[in-house]
């Protein structure tokens, strides 16, 4: 029996525990042929070693919320799911690093930092349940990004399994490095493509302890994007800058009766430090801002209800919808909502946008029932668009099989040059087949 060493409660094969595996948070979906539950680097080299000899496609796998097809198998893959690698490995309080196994959950982590005063900063939406693998592998980033950037600004050392099973680690736990190649960041945003992290390191800093947050209500879009980049321009740091447009405004009102403002975009800002200086970045960043009203007295947890609600009050409104990701440079922000907007009428299809406006990256959800060729010719538009403003198509959800088709408008020559590495690390294409190209 292939995969035999693995024993039999950590080997799924009954047609119900396969489909668990079959789906991430998008629509699309494949069938494992079986699913593999390591629990250690060893057993991830033997199952990657039998699959090399017997040319069996692997799907390495966290929590399975990816927003872009990621870890949906290819038909009769096997499929590693590394959540039982759980285990915080050793904080290095002095050096600021923490070494994990790769399903260790984010907020769990966070969680686990606490006493130390240190925290792993990205926070993406799903930061409850999904992992570090995942993160890394998906190079994801969230709502902090603008002021702290992505999980590649962190990852200091990865060990990982490659394709023929050989194990290698990249990068250092020295702050700084002038060494060869930067492996590790070439392997961060690989999408389970080019190797299976079995251990990761993280840069961590000292957790915030003073923050400041308002809504700031625009009569429209774009009023709202200029003052993203008056605030931006003015060197005022927020740690969150995050806008929903009217279509989401009105959906999370009409599910979660928040009392939000019926206007044509808002912003969420975030100020946070360690003192009160917070409260006054907070008031400048208001002034540039000029919004036509301003909520600062709810608590601020209250104020992140209504942003945290999008994506589920989207998702109940049309459920077959489809979120993108598109990311500009922030002064071409107000030109990527403008088109939107033409894009929607154009295609007579509702798109509810929201997302990170501080960092440039925008979720248009484009509330189909299904997908049709109207659709795809609506995406292609719109990826057109954030390229031409000098953008990319994906800010953080990653390829996967979402927008695999559209990477020779982005990559053109590069391109190449990503296939022929992806030959040479796996050259009888394995790991995570179909994916990315
Ligand atoms: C409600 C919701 C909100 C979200 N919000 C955000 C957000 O704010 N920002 C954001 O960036 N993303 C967001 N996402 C997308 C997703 O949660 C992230 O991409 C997340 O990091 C994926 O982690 P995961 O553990 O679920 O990985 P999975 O979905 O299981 O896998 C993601 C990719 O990583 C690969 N992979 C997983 N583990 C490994 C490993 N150990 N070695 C090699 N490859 C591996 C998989 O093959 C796949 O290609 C959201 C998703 C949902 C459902």
């Amino acid at each position: 029996m292939p995969f035999d060493f693995i024993p039999e409660e950590r080997r799924l094969t009954q047609p119900e525990e396969l489909l668990t595996y079959s789906y991430d948070a998008t629509d699309h979906r494949g069938r494992p042929g079986l699913v593999l539950r390591p629990v250690s680097r060893e057993e991830v080299v033997e199952i990657v070693k039998e699959a090399h000899e017997t040319g069996t496609p692997i799907v390495p796998r966290g929590a399975g919320t990816s927003l872009s097809g990621g870890p949906v198998p290819a038909d009769g893959a096997v499929v590693l799911d590394l959540t039982l690698m759980d285990r915080v490995r050793e904080v290095r309080e002095g050096d600021r690093l923490v070494t994990v196994e790769p399903g260790v959950v984010y907020a769990e982590l966070n969680r686990h930092l606490e006493e130390y005063g240190l925290f792993f900063p990205p926070d993406p939406g799903s930061g409850s349940v999904c992992t570090i693998g995942g993160m890394v592998a998906a190079n994801s980033s969230g709502i902090r990004a603008v002021k702290y950037g992505t999980t590649r600004d962190y990852v200091a050392r990865l060990e990982v399994v490659l394709a023929d099973g050989r194990v290698i680690e990249t990068g250092t736990y020295a702050r700084k490095s002038s060494s060869g190649y930067d492996l590790t960041g070439f392997f961060v945003g690989s999408e389970g493509t080019l190797g299976v992290f079995t251990e990761v390191t993280l840069r961590l800093l000292p957790k915030p302890t003073h923050y400041a947050a308002a809504r700031l209500a625009f009569d429209g879009p774009g009023d709202a994007a200029e003052a993203v980049g008056r605030i931006i321009a003015s060197g005022l740091e927020p740690a969150v800058l995050e806008f929903m447009d009217r279509n989401t405004l009105r959906t999370v009102e009409e599910y979660t009766g928040l009392g939000l403002p019926d206007a044509g975009g808002v912003l969420l800002i975030e100020m946070d430090g360690f003192d009160d200086g917070v409260e006054d970045s907070l008031k400048q960043a208001i002034e540039l801002a000029g919004a036509g009203e301003v909520e600062t007295a709810t608590p601020r947890e209250e104020l992140w209800k209504a942003r945290k609600a999008a994506l589920p009050s989207l998702a109940r409104r049309a459920p077959g919808l489809v979120l993108e990701d598109v990311t500009v440079p922030i002064s071409r922000l107000p030109e990527m909502l403008q088109g939107i907007e033409e894009i929607a009428g154009e295609y007579g299809i509702a798109i509810a946008t929201f997302g990170h406006a501080g960092d440039g990256n925008l979720h248009p959800t484009f509330l189909v029932e299904e997908r049709d060729r109207n659709l795809e010719a609506a995406l292609e538009r719109l990826f057109s668009h954030a390229l031409a403003l000098g953008g990319t198509l994906s800010g953080e959800h990653g390829i996967g099989l979402e927008k695999k088709g559209y990477m020779d408008l982005e990559h053109r020559g590069s391109l190449e040059l990503m296939k022929a590495i992806k030959r040479e690390l796996d050259p009888g294409g394995i790991l995570n087949p179909g994916k990315v190209f």
